[in-house]
């Protein structure tokens, strides 16, 4: 199983765990972190990412925030922010975890389950 799954909270049980799994392995954060910064290829790491105006996250002068394809993480060096694909739309956004699974499910055309109401 891929790491970057490994990071979503316990807690997050609005969808079912599997199908957040499946929708994050058709995900490619690459495509969805481009939307809201501007990335660039490393030269040396095809597989990395640069955002070119800096980490969204700190104030730096040389940028430290990296996109890696192939983990489907992110990272900066400066400030020390990593995480998947929803914690940085959680993050970036300060959109709630549904929010940032319905987003992804949109943007990659994918049906949202039948959500469970809990009866109180
Ligand atoms: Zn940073």
């Amino acid at each position: 199983m891929n790491n970057s799954l490994l990071t979503l909270k316990k807690e997050h049980k609005k969808y079912p765990k599997e199908w957040v799994y499946s929708l994050l392995l058709k995900v490619d954060i690459v495509r969805v972190v481009q939307k809201f910064i501007s990335l660039k290829r490393r030269k040396k790491n095809k597989s990395e990412y640069i955002a070119q105006k800096g980490c969204p996250f700190h104030k730096e002068k040389t940028p430290s925030f990296t996109v890696s394809q192939t983990k489907q993480f992110y990272h900066c060096f400066g400030c020390g922010v990593h995480g998947n694909v929803i914690n940085f739309l959680m993050e970036y956004n300060y959109w709630t975890f549904e929010e940032s699974v319905r987003y992804l499910a949109r943007l990659y055309k994918v049906k949202l389950p039948y959500r469970k109401t809990k009866k109180k």
